[in-house]
């Protein structure tokens, strides 16, 4: 196939050393400027350098390793690279994206995940892959039933480790680091780099390139994302929410929720007042999970009301904006979840609901990201008063928790009527504009 005239090689990757062939499919998806992360990692990649890189999401991670491993793979060897990833929807996302660069390589590549059928996996092992992408367990399970010979990999990647341990990973990360016994090239990604994944990495890598993007100066959420908080009391949430897609009438918005519980209740009242509302979360089987996802992608549904878990790897490019109906549990996730936002230079909102009592947590927020939330005004917003306290439910009663414990599906507290003290008749705000200091996340807060 001859390169067409009209699309000429993207010189600045050529810069660092990406071949012909690659250049070739980079033209084609017209990727012409490396990101900050491509120009800093694709070199040290290329030249068989373990590197522990550090980026924002949406940053182009998946290029700054992707394209130098297509190249540096032998055509003739399977199983040489290996991309563990924490959620399905990430390991799909990443292995399109690799298909598309390898657009001229012809090189065979696998998605392997949990909750489809083996029988699918095992298949696509059969056709021996060079490159696999997967999820920890299924990639085990693999190595386990004798199909995938992990002692092959050459070249080993975590992308989004810090989501990985949060998410109660790290024993199958280093099951996977211990059975690939060919000490590979390591890379490990991250939007954020805590001491435990320093320690991890100092263990597992030879004299790793390190390299972070974000400085201490530097805010870890997308500058082009404007970000706002609300002081909304847990039980006006849903009146709030709805006058604030209302006003704001996004064009494809994502809800955070903390529970999976949270997250049907909010869709289905979105749905009864005429919002084109979808749920996600961990508990939808697979294929319904992807034509929800599909769905968003292509603008048949514009507001996903979604866990955490189920939102790691949503890449769609017009998000305009990320509602956390619940407040993030740790600083970080923020971070995570203001990345669905503003990807890639577009422009983007995010507003966080604080209640009452998680000021604190706001602070950790703006702390981390070096960025203080403005504070928002949602037309037609009074705040209610707190309705009669249930004296039968109190938080150590309460099922509440995290998609990402793995427990069943519960409500928050907050979303059962409870409520810590008494609300101030207007929305929360905080005491005194808080100092911001330029600090880099060195410790995870638990
Ligand atoms: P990632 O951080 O790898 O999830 O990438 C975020 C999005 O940016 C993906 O849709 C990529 O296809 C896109 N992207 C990555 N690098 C570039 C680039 N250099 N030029 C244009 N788009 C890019």
């Amino acid at each position: 196939m001859t390169h067409s005239p009209e699309l000429p090689i993207p010189a600045a990757f050529e810069e660092l050393g990406v071949e012909h062939a690659i250049l070739r499919a980079l033209a084609e998806i017209h990727f012409v400027e490396p990101s900050e992360i491509q120009r800093r990692m694709i070199p040290p990649v290329l030249a068989g350098r373990d590197v522990l890189g550090q980026a924002r999401t949406g940053t182009g991670k998946t290029a700054a390793f992707g394209l130098p491993l297509l190249q540096r793979l032998d055509a003739s060897a399977a199983f040489q690279v290996l991309i563990v990833v924490p959620t399905r929807e990430l390991a799909v996302q990443v292995e399109g994206e690799m298909i598309r660069f390898a657009k001229h390589k012809h090189t065979r590549i696998a998605c392997v995940y949990g909750g489809r059928k083996v029988l699918h996996d095992e298949k696509a092992m059969e056709r021996r892959p060079q490159v696999i992408v997967g999820t920890p367990g299924r990639i085990l399970d693999l190595q386990i039933r004798q199909l995938l010979p992990l002692e092959q990999v050459r070249h080993l990647v975590f992308d989004e480790v810090d989501r990985m341990f949060d998410i109660g990973f790290r024993d199958d990360v280093r099951k996977i680091i211990n059975s690939c016994r060919s000490q590979p090239q390591m890379i490990f990604v991250s939007a954020t780099i805590s001491d435990e994944i320093n320690r991890m990495v100092q263990q597992h890598m030879r004299n790793p390139e390190t390299i972070f993007t974000a400085k201490p100066e530097d805010t870890l959420t997308n500058a082009k994302a404007q970000q706002y908080y609300a002081g909304v009391n847990p039980w006006d949430k849903l009146r709030a929410l709805k006058l604030l897609l209302a006003a704001e009438k996004p064009g494809l918005a994502i809800i955070f929720c903390r529970t999976k519980r949270t997250v049907d209740k909010v869709a289905k009242a979105l749905n009864e007042r005429g919002f084109n509302a979808s749920a996600i979360h961990g508990d939808l089987m697979q294929n319904k999970r992807e034509r929800v996802m599909r769905g968003f992608r292509h603008g048949k549904i514009n507001i996903l009301v979604a866990t955490d878990l189920a939102s790691r790897g949503i890449d769609v490019h017009e998000i305009t904006h990320v509602i956390n109906y619940d407040v993030p549990e740790d600083p970080e996730v923020y971070v995570h979840r203001v990345g669905r936002t503003a990807r890639m230079g577009a422009g983007g909102k995010a507003y966080t609901f604080v209640a009452h009592g998680q000021g604190q947590m706001q602070t950790e927020i703006e702390k981390l990201t070096n960025v203080l939330l403005e504070p928002a005004q949602i037309p037609g917003f009074t705040p209610s008063p707190e309705p009669n306290r249930r004296l039968d439910r109190g938080p150590q009663q309460s099922t509440g928790r995290p998609e990402s414990s793995g427990s069943p599906s519960s409500a928050s507290p907050v979303e059962e009527g409870y409520a810590p003290t008494s609300f101030p008749s207007t929305p929360a705000a905080p005491a005194a504009p808080r100092p911001i200091h330029g600090r880099f996340p060195t410790r995870r807060r638990r």
